[in-house]
C-alpha cells in the first residue's frame, strides 16, 4: 500500500496466525500480529510506526493508571467474496475518536495519521480478517496520557494505538435486561458521549449487580429522574412501538452516538417507517410490555451490530418479547447492514472504504 505519511514498518519474526483458532474465536482474546503506535510529545503528533504487538513500558506514575484521560474507538473491517477488506464507516469512528479526545483534553489525531496509521496496519495484517460471514476484524484504536507525573492535570504526552482482532458472531442469543433505577451511566454535562474508559469502568458495577440477578445488560435511565431510557449495556437501544422506531436523543450529551443507530435509523426511514429520537419513558414502557405493544426492542453497537431483547425487567416484572418472526424490521435491517458491511450489495451511501 502507498504511503504519504512515514509510517516505519517492524514486522514480527514470528507470526501467531497458524496458533489461533479461527472456528472458535473469543472476543477479545486472540490479537493479530501487529499494532499502530504515535507519540504525541512537543505538541505533535510523531515517530509513527507499526511494531509486532508487544507489552508497553510505563512507569508506575503513568498518569492514566491515576487519573484515566484516556479515550478509544470500537469498530469493524470485513472481506467480501472475493476477498477484499472493507471498512465501514471508518471516518465516523475518526471523528468521534477526536469529540471524546476534546472531551478528555487529549490532542485530536489528525485525520490522515488514523487512517493511514489503520490502513497500513490492516494492510500488513490481512491475513488475520475471517472471511466467514458473520465474522470480522475488530478493530481497537485509543489514546491515553503517558506524563510520568502525579498531578492532576492534562498529561503532556500521549500514545495513540490501534491493534486489532479477528472475532466471531458476538451475540448468538437473545438478551434479557433490567432497566436500572438506581445507579447511571451517564449525568448530563459528564463525559457520556464520548467513549472514555472511565465510563465503562463505572459501568462495570451495576452490570454486575443485575448479572447475579441472571440478567445480561441494564437498561441505563438518565441520571437526574431515572425514569428516561438511555443505553442497554454498552448499546444504544431502539424500541419498535405501533411501527414507529424510538430510541434516545443524543442532545442531552448522555448518549453515545453509535454509528449502528445512525445507520439503523438512517435505513429505517429509508424503509419508510417512522423515526423518533426521544425518550421512552420507563412507564410508557412498561404500559407497552403490559399491552403487547411493544413489537421489538433490541440494542445497536459495532461489536452485535443488532442484539434482539427476549427478556426486559422493570418495576419487579420480567416481561418476555415474543420470538421476532424474519420479517421483523431487526432481522431486515440486521441483513440489510451485513449485505452492505460484507460488499454484498452496492455501497450507495458512502459508507464503505
Ligand atoms: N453506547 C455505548 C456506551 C457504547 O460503548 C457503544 C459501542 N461503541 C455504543 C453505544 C454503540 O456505538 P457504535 O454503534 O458506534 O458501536
Amino acid at each position: 500500500m502507498k504511503t504519504t505519511l512515514q509510517i516505519n514498518i517492524t514486522k514480527t519474526s514470528k507470526s501467531r496466525l497458524q496458533e489461533t483458532d479461527f472456528d472458535n474465536l473469543v472476543f477479545g482474546k486472540s490479537i493479530s500480529d501487529h499494532m499502530f503506535v504515535a507519540d504525541y510529545k512537543n505538541g505533535e503528533w510523531t515517530d509513527l510506526r507499526i511494531e509486532p504487538y508487544a507489552p508497553l513500558h510505563l512507569m508506575p506514575a503513568n498518569s492514566t493508571l491515576h487519573y484515566g484521560q484516556s479515550i478509544f474507538e470500537g469498530m469493524k473491517a470485513y472481506k467480501n467474496e472475493a476477498g477484499e477488506v472493507l471498512l465501514f464507516r471508518a471516518d465516523a469512528n475518526q471523528k468521534r475518536l477526536n469529540e471524546s479526545a476534546v472531551r478528555m483534553c487529549i490532542p485530536e489525531i489528525p485525520a490522515e495519521i488514523f487512517m493511514e496509521g489503520l490502513t497500513t496496519l490492516l494492510d500488513l495484517d490481512r491475513a488475520w480478517i475471517p472471511n466467514k460471514l458473520g465474522h470480522s476484524l475488530y478493530i481497537r484504536p485509543f489514546i491515553f496520557a503517558t506524563d510520568d507525573y502525579l498531578g492532576v492535570r492534562p498529561s503532556e504526552t500521549y500514545k495513540f494505538m490501534i491493534f486489532t482482532c479477528p472475532v466471531g458472531d458476538y451475540y448468538s442469543k437473545p438478551v434479557s435486561v433490567k432497566v436500572e433505577q438506581k445507579y447511571t451511566r451517564a449525568a448530563e454535562g459528564g463525559t457520556g458521549f464520548a467513549k472514555a474508559a472511565g465510563n465503562y469502568a463505572a459501568s462495570l458495577y451495576p452490570a454486575l449487580q443485575a448479572q447475579k440477578l441472571g440478567y445480561d445488560q441494564l437498561l441505563w435511565t438518565d441520571g437526574k429522574t431515572h425514569q428516561n431510557i438511555e443505553e442497554s449495556g454498552t448499546m444504544n437501544v431502539m424500541f419498535m412501538i405501533n411501527d414507529t422506531l424510538i430510541t434516545a436523543p443524543t442532545h442531552t450529551g448522555t448518549i453515545l452516538k453509535g454509528i449502528t443507530r445512525d445507520s439503523v435509523l438512517k435505513i429505517a426511514k429509508e424503509m419508510g417507517y417512522t423515526v423518533e429520537e426521544r425518550f421512552l419513558t420507563v412507564s410508557e414502557l412498561e404500559n407497552a410490555l403490559k399491552k403487547g405493544a411493544l413489537q421489538e426492542a433490541f440494542g445497536t453497537g459495532t461489536a452485535a451490530t443488532i442484539a434482539h431483547i427476549a427478556t426486559i425487567h422493570v418495576n419487579g416484572t420480567d416481561y418476555e418479547l415474543p420470538a421476532k418472526p424474519s420479517y421483523a424490521f431487526s432481522h431486515q435491517v440486521l441483513k440489510k447492514l451485513d449485505d452492505i458491511k460484507y460488499g454484498k450489495v452496492a455501497d450507495t451511501r458512502g459508507w464503505i472504504m
